[in-house]
């Protein structure tokens, strides 16, 4: 197995280029192990380098272990140039969705013979194939929001806010061993529940009512992602539809995720299951994405996706029907992408829950 340097390095060739520099926090710690704040990285076939500034002196000799560590109180750039370590005439690829255009002007004017080509997700596809120590920090994840779902379900009933609901997810992802929450929970109530991403409210949950949890654990920088939409009290006959429609697409797409599907076809699966039964214009959003460091990351699965699906790929998998003043319905689980099938992290029960 090639290191994660030694994966970049070799597409230098075919990119044409003799450098990438790389800027992204999630990016710099997938490449280096370094989870500060500020930094910048330039790796050549060479060897690799990490500026960064002096609140993380002690910090990053800890966590990088073979690069040569640069600390600066000024501008890395600045640093990058008194060490010179890029050379005119260099040809120096970057991440084009993740360097800002003022960072590429400040590039440019300080470096004016070197060359600085725009990559698209570079650094994202080697971290989109996960080795077994990442999928056991996603492991353990996944499990802290199972285990927080269970916990929460007796608490969730009428006249309770949804954002009471927020604070418990929260304190109990902690209490189980999260480090942060993999984003702000969405907790849709009611009406509510037909907004896909329904942040938590004021809002008190009511009889009658579809509720949508969509959250997610950090544990050691890796992220998980759920949702299961859940029934109080009785719920109209229609909404009930919903449910068993997008279940049906759900459990579809995880038979059809395995190596050598692309993201499209594998979004297809669902869209054609909810098509099937007319709701496809209210399925708005894409089926599924990675996760990994970043909650949202190579490869996507979405109608536009031509990203083919290999062994160690973990994404999840979130169909949706959303009817305006109905309400909505959302089930997402995390895979991890294999051979022949997928393996399914979560176990939250996907059957509809009457609370
Ligand atoms: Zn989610
Ligand atoms: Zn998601």
């Amino acid at each position: 197995m090639l290191s994660r340097l030694q994966q970049l390095c070799a597409q230098f060739d075919p990119f044409r280029i003799d450098a990438f520099l790389v800027t992204f926090p999630p990016h710099l710690r997938y490449m280096s192990g370094f989870t500060g704040s500020n930094g910048v990285a330039i790796i050549t076939k060479d060897g690799a380098a990490l500026i960064t500034d002096g609140r993380y002196s002690v910090q990053v000799r800890e966590q990088v272990r073979g690069w040569k560590i640069l600390i600066t109180q000024g501008s890395l750039f600045e640093k990058i140039r008194a060490q010179r370590l890029l050379k005119p005439g260099m040809r120096v690829g970057f991440d084009g969705n993740t360097v800002l255009y003022s960072q590429f002007l400040a590039l440019k004017k300080m470096f004016p013979k070197v060359k600085f080509l725009p990559k698209a997700d570079v650094v994202e596809k080697l971290a989109a194939v996960k080795d077994a120590n990442e999928i056991a920090k996603i492991r353990r994840a996944v499990e802290i929001t199972d285990t927080t779902f269970a916990e929460i379900l007796p608490l969730i009933k009428p006249g309770v806010p949804e954002l009471d609901i927020a604070a418990e997810i929260s304190y109990r992802q902690r209490k189980h061993g999260a480090e942060a929450d993999a984003f702000e929970s969405i907790v849709a109530s009611g009406e509510r529940s037909a907004l896909p991403h329904g942040r938590a409210t004021f809002k008190k949950i009511a009889n009658g009512e579809l509720l949508t949890l969509d959250f997610g654990a950090v544990y050691e920088g890796y992220h998980s992602d759920m949702t299961r939409t859940v029934a109080v009290g009785r719920i109209k006959p229609e909404a009930k539809k919903i449910y068993a429609v997008v279940r049906s697409a759900q459990e579809a797409a995880i038979e059809a995720a395995k190596s050598g599907i692309r993201g499209k076809e594998l979004d297809a699966v669902a869209r054609g299951v909810i098509r099937k039964k007319g709701y496809e214009k209210f399925f708005r959003h894409s089926l599924g994405h990675g996760i990994g460091l970043q909650i949202h990351e190579q490869p996507r699965i979405s109608v536009m996706s031509t990203a083919l699906l290999v062994p160690g790929n973990v994404v999840t998998i979130e169909p949706g029907v959303y009817i305006p003043h109905l309400g909505g319905v959302r089930i997402e689980d995390d895979v991890i992408i294999g051979e022949t099938s997928c393996e399914v992290l979560n176990r939250s029960p996907k059957e509809l829950l009457v609370l």
